[in-house]
């Protein structure tokens, strides 16, 4: 069996969240996605959700230390023992050199890293415009992907969805931005250790998602 222990890097809107969702349901493995773990954070309103509102909001990257500091407990819980998908760290060559020594020091080892590369020309439209069941977290869009029936989840039914505050204009430029000069060194930091996979993620979400399940294997 090949091993489950991935990072799935991409840029913003290029359907990592998506594609990790159901890597997530097929292998039971879990997705940890430091994105969303910081909009629970600023929803409950902790001392780390007030720190990176601001940030977030600004579409800049969070301080490397906070971040380290969330997925190294967060690496400890019992759900990741099967494996786990990191979704969105690391995201700087700092954050990834951290994720080396605290994989280190845990003994655990990575199986890879996969790039879903997606030209930026694309990725604003997909931003722009996207929503998420409020109640199970399935993403929609109002250009590329409606609910079969206007107003209703199809996988669970309900009836509220919410967009990221982060999801406009104005911010999608920096996330963009951060992206490629931040992030973007991480991919010859792992094709140097022999790790990174790249991945054509401007095509249909299926034919992404059994390209993954070909590199992960049964
Ligand atoms: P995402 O949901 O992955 O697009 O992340 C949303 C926002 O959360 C980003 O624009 C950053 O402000 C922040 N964020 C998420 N993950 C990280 C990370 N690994 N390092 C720094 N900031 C992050």
């Amino acid at each position: 069996m090949a091993g489950k222990r991935l990072i799935l890097m991409g840029p913003p809107g290029g359907g990592k969240g998506t594609q990790a969702k159901r890597l997530q349901d097929r292998y039971g493995i879990v997705q940890l996605s430091t994105g969303d773990m910081l909009r629970a954070a600023v929803k409950a309103g902790t001392a780390l959700g007030q720190e990176a509102n601001a940030v977030m909001d600004a579409g800049k990257l969070v301080s490397d230390d906070l971040i380290i500091a969330m997925i190294n407990e967060r690496v400890d819980l019992e759900d990741c023992k099967n494996g786990f998908i990191l979704d969105g760290f690391p995201r700087t060559v700092r954050q990834a050199e951290a994720l080396d020594k605290m994989l280190k020091e845990k003994g655990i080892k990575l199986d890879s890293a996969i790039e879903v590369a997606v030209p930026d020309a694309r990725l604003i439209e997909r931003i722009i415009g996207r929503f998420t069941c409020a109640k199970c977290g399935e993403g929609y869009h109002d250009k590329f992907k409606q609910p079969k029936k206007a107003g209703v989840c199809d996988m669970c039914g309900g009836t509220e969805f919410t967009r990221r505050a982060d999801d406009n204009a104005e911010t999608v430029g920096a996330r963009l931005k951060a992206y490629h000069d931040q992030t973007a060194p991480l991919m010859p930091y792992y094709q140097g250790r022999g790790l990174l996979k790249v991945i054509d993620g401007d095509r249909d979400m299926d034919v992404v998602t059994a390209d993954l399940e070909s590199i992960l294997g049964t």
